[in-house]
């Protein structure tokens, strides 16, 4: 396994928090509001194997950076399956804003800087 960052040590007390990850948790919820399925790709998310390319992901849409307020906010939370996560939310958090537009082609992300 990779190290874990200093940040990743200390938001491992909110992933394991069962307001998060528990039976009626944040994760939990977010899964049933957008059923099971993947907010980019429209596939079919699962639970059980998290290994898998459709494993269910709950993303945080804007980063919260170990503040609880935008960590336990389900209107922060979107379902998405982990070959999304792997990919393209990646490249999106190395760019700092989420990739694609609406139909008059505003940019998506509020934190983009066309939205600033
Ligand atoms: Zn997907």
């Amino acid at each position: 396994m990779a190290r874990r960052s200093p940040e990743a040590a200390q938001y491992r007390a909110l992933y394991a928090d069962p307001r998060w990850c528990g039976p009626h948790g944040i994760r939990k919820q977010a899964f049933l509001r957008d059923l099971y399925t993947c907010k980019r790709c429209d596939c079919i998310v699962i639970e059980g194997n998290r290994h898998h390319p459709q494993a269910a992901v709950a993303h945080h849409k804007v980063k919260h950076r170990g503040d609880p307020k935008l960590f336990f906010d389900l209107e922060n939370v979107e379902t998405v399956c982990k070959r999304d996560h792997d990919t393209l939310i990646q490249r999106e958090e190395a760019r700092g804003y989420v990739i694609g537009s609406d139909i008059n082609g505003r940019p998506l992300d509020p934190q983009h800087p066309w939205n600033r």
